[in-house]
């Protein structure tokens, strides 16, 4: 039993339908999904409509570092709404992205720091998206005091100093299949040698797909490889590591694994 804590179904990525998607991951024994709400809030609306209608899926709402140039007030007013529903666990993935640079960075912080507030006052854990922007990440999260409602760091890509920081901080640590790629020896250690109460798995479906799938779309039941992959880092077996990420993903965003 494993649980994606983040994956994009977005009907874009995969034109055969999410259940679809969702029916092959659960036939690898993956029973839990957070299906991420970012993009435009009509894909946060799409995300939150597939999280109502099945009790194995769970969504968030948040503005991508990338999308945060288009952000408006209108845009924040829906967005603020959909984010008290109750199938909303978290708030994000929000951030900063410095590597592609896609809106201008001052925009990005502005977005992220305005984000993180929203999760303070709804009490929501916070889903961090960091590429080439480590300092500043874990500055703003630092003085917006996101540590009162902590949250993930997804697609862990940093090293052991920033990811002891983010502990500290009250962030847990997300494994993608970016893990298991060859020069990815920073991320390996840090996996290999994270607390076990704070490490996740995801996919982040449709992208990173885990060896041996590498360069292939990639859906929640690759999350497998990743997590034999983390097992094998930790040497523990992938039944110890789905249930410990399954038990560390009910603590940290309240979902659960759905049998049936
Ligand atoms: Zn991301
Ligand atoms: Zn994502």
């Amino acid at each position: 039993m494993l649980i994606d804590t983040h994956c994009h179904l977005d009907s874009e990525y995969f034109p055969e339908g999410a259940d679809e998607t969702i029916a092959r991951a659960r036939s690898e024994g993956v029973t839990g999904f957070v299906c991420i709400g970012v993009g435009s809030p009509a894909q946060a609306r799409c995300a939150l409509d597939l999280a109502a209608r099945r009790a194995d899926v769970w969504a968030t709402v948040g503005v991508h570092p990338h999308d945060a140039a288009q952000f408006d007030d209108a845009q924040e007013a829906e967005l603020l709404g959909l984010a008290q529903q109750p199938r909303v666990v978290a708030i994000g993935e929000i951030g900063l992205d410095f590597h592609y640079d896609h809106s201008p960075r001052e925009r990005q912080e502005e977005v992220f720091r305005r984000f993180i507030q929203i999760a303070r006052q709804l009490k929501k854990p916070v889903v961090i998206h960091t590429r080439s922007a480590p300092e500043e990440t874990l500055r703003i999260l630092s003085e917006e005091k996101a540590a009162d409602v902590g949250g993930l760091i997804h697609c862990f890509s940093e090293n052991k100093a920033f990811a002891e920081r983010a502990l500290d901080l009250g962030f847990d640590l997300s494994f993608s299949g970016i893990v298991t790629f060859k020069r990815a020896v920073d991320i390996q250690e840090v996996a290999a040698w994270a607390p076990a109460d704070r490490i996740l798995v995801e996919t982040d479906s449709p992208y990173l797909a885990p060896v041996p799938l590498r360069g292939k779309r990639c859906e929640p039941a690759h999350v497998v490889h990743t997590a034999r992959f983390v097992a094998g880092l930790r040497g523990v077996s992938l039944e110890q590591i789905a249930e410990q990420t399954t038990q560390n993903a009910t603590r940290r965003l309240g979902v659960s694994a759905v049998l049936n």
